[in-house]
C-alpha cells in the first residue's frame, strides 16, 4: 500500500492520546473514525476533539471552515466491525495493558480488511508480541504520538521483529502526511527512544534524593538551569505523572534488568497516591502552588551524574542498533523539549569525563546502572557520539565545513548535523575563508551550498556560541556586520552559487540562503525568519536581500509574522526557483549547478556585477552592463559560443 492508497483511518480508543490523534488525521485531511467500548466515551473524545478545533481556529492557526471539515470527517462509533471493516489504517490507542491490547488485536484481525495496516500507539509493551497476536505481523508496527498530538511534533516510528520495511515506510509517510516529523526505531526495545531517555533519568533523580546525596529543589535547579532542560527531573515526573513514568520503568526493569530497578522514592509515591499534578501531590504539593525551582542550587555533581545516566542510554540505544546518535538528539528534542540532544550533551561535557563519573558510582555503589556500555567506552576513545571525519585524502582544512569539488562544482556543505547546521562564529570564520579560496579557484565554475545530515540546511545561528561572546550593543552590531560580510562573500562571488536545501531554512540559515543565486528545495524543507519572536531582527542581511528577492510587502509578512513557511507557498513568493521532492534533491541540484559550471563564466561574472551595481543605481547597472557588453566582444568565449551556435552544437566555454 502506498500513501495515495490511504483514505480511511480508524482510531481505536477515544481517550487521551486516540481523540488526539482522530484530530490530527482529520485535519491532514483523512476520513477518520473513532471507536470507544461505550457511546459515553466516544461522545467524550469527540467533544475533545470539538474544543480542540475551536482553540485551533480562535487562534488563527486553522480557519473556521478548515475546523467544520475536519469534525465532519470523524464519525464516532462503539461498534467494532463497523469500525474497522473499511480501513486502511489502524492506530490502537487502547488503555496501555498487554491483555487489553491483545484482546482488541484478536478481534480486529476478524473484521478489517486483509492490506489494512495495524499500527500500536503503545507507550512501552512490546510491538513484537502485540503483533503476534494478529493475523499480519509483517503489517504491524509502533506508532508513537506524544501527547498532546495536536500539539507535539515527533512521532516514534517502531519496527517489530516481523514488520515489512515497506510498512515501517509508509507510517512514516503517514506521520509526515499530518505534518508531523517521524524518526524511525530500528528495533522494538522497551521505551523506544524518547522514555528510554527520560524515564531512568527521572530513576536516577529520585536515586539522588533517596540516598540524600542532594535535594528535591537541588534536582531541580541543576536540570532545569545548570542543564537547560524545559523542567526539573522532579517537576516532570509530576506533569507526566509518576505512576507513568514508574510503569514505563517497571517494565525496562523487568525487560532490560537490574540497571533499571525503580527506586523506592518512585514506588512510595505511588502507592501513596501521590502521584503528580493530577492527584494534586508528587513530589511538589499542587494545592500549595506547585514548584518554585530556585535557579542557584545548581550541583556540578548532579549534574554531570544525570549527564553520565543519560549518556549512558545513548550508548546502548546505539549499541543495540535502536538508532544512531543523530535519530536519538532529534527525537529527544522533539519528543521532549531538549534544547539540543543527549548525544550532542554528552559529547560537549566530554563522554571520557562521563565515563569517570558512572566508573567512580559503580566502584562506590556496585549498582548495576552506572555500569559503563561498552560502547560509551568506544565512543569516549574515538572522541564522541559524533566524530568529526577528515576526509580519506586529508585535504579538508576546515571543521565546520566540508568542500569538495568535482565535474568544476564545488560543493560547500555545512557541516554540524548535530547542530542542525546552525552558524557559529567558527563557522562564519572558515566560511570567509572556504568562499576566498573558491573565488580564486579556476578550476570551480559553480558553487552548490547545502547542509550536512537530513534535517536542516541550517536551522539559523547558534546561539549557544554566540552568546559566550557577550550580548551588550556594541558586539551586537560586531556580529551582525561580521555575518552580513561573510555571507556578502558568497553574493559577491563571481560564479554562479546554488543553494539546495532541505530541512529547516531558519532565520540565519534563510539569510544564508539569500546570498545564493538560486535556491532549490526539498518538499519537506521548513522556513522562517523567526527573530522578531525573539525580540531580535533578521541581522544578517535578511531585511535587504530577503527584500530584493520577494519584494518589501513579503519580505514585512515573513519577518513580521515570524511564522514558519512551506517550500510552495515560498516558490510562489519567488524566494525558491524549484520544489523537488525530497529524494531527488541533490541530484536535481547537482544536474542544475553542472549546467551553470557549463556557462560562459565572464559573461555569467559580468551579468551578476551588472545586476548587484545596478540595484543601488540602475544607471550603474547599466553602465557596467554596456562596459561588460564590449568587453565580451573580445573574448573566445564568444566565437564558442557563435561557432556552436551556428553548428547546433554544445559550447564548451573557458572563461578567455
Ligand atoms: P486513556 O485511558 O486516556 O484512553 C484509552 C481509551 O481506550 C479509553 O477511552 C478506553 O475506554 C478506551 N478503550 C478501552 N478498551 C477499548 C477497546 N477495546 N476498544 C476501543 N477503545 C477502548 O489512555 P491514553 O493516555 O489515551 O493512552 C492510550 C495509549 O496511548 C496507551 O497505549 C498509552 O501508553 C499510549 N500513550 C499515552 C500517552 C500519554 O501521555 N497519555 C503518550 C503516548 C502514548
Amino acid at each position: 500500500m502506498e500513501l495515495d492508497d490511504v483514505d480511511r483511518i480508524t482510531v481505536l480508543g477515544a481517550g487521551n492520546m486516540g481523540h488526539g490523534i482522530a484530530e490530527v488525521a482529520a485535519l491532514a485531511g483523512y476520513d477518520v473514525v473513532m471507536r470507544d467500548i461505550q457511546e459515553e466515551f466516544v461522545q467524550n473524545g469527540y467533544e475533545q476533539i470539538e474544543w480542540s478545533l475551536d482553540k485551533l481556529a480562535e487562534k488563527d492557526r486553522i480557519s473556521e471552515a478548515e475546523a467544520d471539515d475536519a469534525l465532519d470527517r470523524i464519525t464516532p462509533v462503539v461498534d467494532l466491525e463497523t469500525a474497522v471493516e473499511d480501513a486502511d489504517v489502524i492506530i490502537e490507542a487502547v488503555p496501555e495493558k498487554m491483555e487489553i491490547k491483545k484482546d482488541v488485536y484478536s478481534e480486529v484481525g476478524k473484521y478489517a480488511p486483509e492490506e489494512a495496516i495495524f499500527a500500536t500507539n503503545t507507550s512501552s509493551l512490546s510491538i513484537t508480541e502485540l503483533s503476534e497476536e494478529t493475523d499480519r505481523p509483517e503489517q504491524f508496527c509502533g506508532m508513537h504520538f506524544f501527547n498532546p498530538p495536536v500539539r507535539m511534533q515527533l512521532v516514534e516510528v517502531i519496527s517489530g521483529a516481523h514488520t515489512d520495511e515497506a510498512v515501517l515506510d509508509l507510517i512514516e509517510d503517514l506521520a509526515e502526511s499530518m505534518g508531523k516529523t517521524s524518526v524511525r526505531v530500528h528495533k522494538d526495545s522497551p521505551g523506544f527512544i524518547v522514555n528510554r531517555v527520560l524515564v531512568p533519568l527521572m530513576n536516577e533523580a529520585a536515586w539522588i534524593v533517596e540516598a540524600e546525596d542532594a535535594t528535591i529543589e537541588e534536582v531541580d535547579s541543576t536540570t532545569k538551569y545548570g542543564i537547560g532542560l524545559p523542567m526539573g527531573a522532579f517537576e516532570l515526573a509530576d506533569q507526566v505523572g509518576i505512576d507513568v513514568g514508574y510503569h514505563v520503568l517497571d517494565y525496562m526493569h523487568s525487560e532490560l534488568g537490574e540497571a533499571y530497578r525503580p527506586c523506592p522514592l518512585l514506588i512510595s509515591k505511588v502507592e501513596k497516591d501521590e502521584i503528580g499534578k493530577k492527584s494534586g501531590k508528587g513530589f511538589y504539593d499542587y494545592e500549595d502552588g506547585g514548584p518554585e525551582i530556585p535557579g542557584d542550587a545548581i550541583r556540578d555533581d548532579v549534574r554531570r551524574r544525570l549527564l553520565a545516566i543519560m549518556a549512558n542510554e545513548v550508548a546502548g540505544l546505539i549499541e543495540n542498533d535502536v538508532a544512531d546518535a543523530d535519530a536519538i538528539d532529534e527525537a529527544v528534542m522533539l519528543g521532549a523539549g531538549y534544547p539540543e540532544g543527549p548525544a550532542t550533551m554528552a559529547d560537549d561535557e566530554g563522554l571520557d569525563t562521563l565515563v569517570e563519573t558512572l566508573e567512580e558510582l559503580h566502584e562506590q555503589t556496585g549498582e548495576p546502572r552506572y555500569e559503563p556500555t561498552d560502547y560509551l567506552r568506544e565512543a569516549a576513545d574515538a572522541g564522541g557520539f559524533y566524530v568529526e571525519t577528515e576526509p580519506a585524502n586529508g585535504e579538508s582544512e576546515f571543521e565546520t565545513l566540508d568542500v569538495s569539488v568535482e565535474d568544476d562544482v564545488a560543493h560547500v556543505q555545512l557541516d554540524r548535523p548535530h547542530r542542525m547546521n546552525t552558524i557559529s562564529e567558527d563557522l562564519l570564520d572558515e566560511f570567509a575563508v572556504a568562499i576566498d579560496e573558491l573565488a580564486d579557484d579556476d578550476e570551480v565554475r559553480a558553487v552548490l551550498l547545502s547542509g550536512a545530515g537530513d534535517r536542516a540546511f541550517s536551522a539559523g545561528a547558534d546561539v549557544q556560541s554566540m552568546a559566550t561572546g557577550g550580548s551588550d550593543p556594541l558586539s551586537g552590531v560586531e556580529l551582525s556586520k561580521k555575518g552580513q560580510s561573510t555571507f556578502g562573500k558568497l553574493e559577491e562571488l563571481d560564479k554562479p552559487v546554488v543553494a539546495a536545501i532541505d530541512g529547516y531554512c531558519i532565520g540565519g540559515g534563510m539569510e544564508l540562503a539569500t546570498c545564493a543565486d538560486f535556491r532549490i528545495a526539498s518538499t519537506r524543507s521548513e522556513f522562517g525568519q523567526p527573530e522578531h519572536n525573539l525580540g531580535i531582527l533578521p541581522g544578517w542581511g535578511g531585511t535587504q536581500r530577503l527584500t530584493r528577492i520577494v519584494g518589501e510587502g513579503r519580505a514585512k509578512e515573513i519577518i513580521f509574522t515570524a511564522d514558519r513557511y512551506d517550500p510552495e507557498t515560498l516558490e510562489e513568493y519567488d524566494f525558491l526557483n524549484e520544489v523537488v521532492a525530497t529524494e531527488r534533491l541533490m541530484d536535481r541540484a547537482f544536474e542544475f549547478a553542472e549546467d551553470m559550471a557549463a556557462g560562459p563564466p565572464i559573461a555569467q561574472k559580468f551579468t551578476k556585477r551588472a545586476i548587484r551595481a545596478g540595484r543601488t543605481d540602475s544607471e550603474a547597472g547599466l553602465e557596467v552592463e554596456s562596459q561588460a557588453f564590449g568587453h565580451l566582444m573580445n573574448t573566445d568565449d564568444l566565437m564558442e559560443g557563435v561557432t556552436a551556435f551556428m553548428s547546433d552544437e554544445e559550447p564548451e566555454f573557458e572563461g578567455k
